[in-house]
């Protein structure tokens, strides 16, 4: 199939690979020359702009950029997408951004004759390298199975979630709850081990009992219990904490918007930003421990 990529990061390099490799054509824009020629010298040819690819012969244009104020710019600008695309063309937007933007972009998509789809991912880079993502989907039933075989050849688990908007809103809720389990799971390991527990032991405990979650048994932040945890390399790589800041000022905004009450992720996204503060936002999320364990800033 042609399709169009736009945003080509840590994230939409690795998946327009996945898309090379299985046998697309892509036509694709970046705003960083660099990751633009990446994608050339893998097959893909380059537009100049937004309304280059719009009008590339694409069947299908893929978006994956930071918030949603560039989702927001590459659709809705004078410059951008919706201006320029034929009828016709299907849209895929695979940022994280609040639902409400996605529900707004996908109805004027939708209102000019171009059926969109939000469709976040989980599985951080090393998954969108494999090809192992999990999409979550919103949109029209027709629309969906249009795009999961496209979604296949970048993602393992490709999720219908429901109307346009709702793939935002499953992705908002889990990383919410991911984001508060950490911290639950930071407190109750510290406290353990400042009471004499040998950590190993009481994650032990804890992962055949009523406290298990991923962020005791896959992704524990007491250093040494998982190897594979960033935990375990100094708090680097895996899933940034000032992403999670991000995504939890999301939930927190869409429960704003709706009059929910969000406490526990309110205050998960103040602690997390209070350590951001002082300058570890770079480090994993799990680093949040440090709060908890002496001798740590
Ligand atoms: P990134 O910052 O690495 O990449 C974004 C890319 O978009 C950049 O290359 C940037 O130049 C480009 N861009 C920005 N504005 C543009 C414009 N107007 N036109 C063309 N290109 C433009 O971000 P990322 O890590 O790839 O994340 C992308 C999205 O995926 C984010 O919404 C993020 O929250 C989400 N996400 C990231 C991860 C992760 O582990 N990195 C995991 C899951 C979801």
């Amino acid at each position: 199939m042609k399709i169009g990529f736009i945003g080509l990061g840590n994230m939409g390099a690795p998946m327009a690979s996945n898309l090379l490799k299985a046998g697309h054509e892509l036509t694709v824009f970046d705003l960083m020359q660099d990751a633009v020629d990446k994608a050339v010298s893998e097959g893909a040819t380059a537009a100049a702009d937004i309304p280059t690819v719009a009008r590339s012969g694409a069947e299908l244009i893929i978006t994956m950029l930071p918030a949603a104020r560039h989702v927001k710019g590459v659709y809705l600008e004078d410059d951008g997408l919706l201006a320029h695309v034929p009828k016709g063309v299907h849209l895929i937007d695979s940022s994280t951004i609040d639902p409400m933007t996605a529900r707004d972009v996908a109805a004027k998509a939708a209102a000019q004759g171009n059926p969109m789809l939000d469709a976040p991912v989980s599985g951080g880079t090393g998954g969108a390298q494999a090809g192992t993502l999990t999409f979550m989907v919103g949109g029209e039933d027709q629309e969906f199975a249009f795009a999961r075989p496209v979604l296949e050849n970048m993602g393992r688990n490709i999720v219908h979630c429901g109307a346009a908007g709702n793939g935002q809103v499953a992705k908002m809720a889990n990383n919410m709850l991911l984001g508060i389990s950490m911290i639950g799971a930071a407190e109750a390991m510290s406290l353990g081990v400042s009471m004499g527990m040998d950590p190993e032991v009481l994650a032990g405990v804890i992962n055949t009992s009523s406290g298990r979650c991923w962020s005791t048994d896959t992704y524990n932040p007491y250093p040494g219990v998982i190897e594979t945890a960033p935990s375990n390399r100094g708090y680097t790589g895996g899933f940034g904490m000032d992403l999670m800041i991000k995504d939890l000022g999301l939930a927190t905004e869409a429960a704003k918007a709706t009059g929910q009450p969000v406490v526990m992720g309110g205050l998960a996204q103040q602690l997390y930003q209070s350590m951001s503060f002082e300058g570890h936002g770079h480090l994993d999320f799990s680093a949040i421990i440090k709060r908890y364990m002496k001798g740590e800033e």
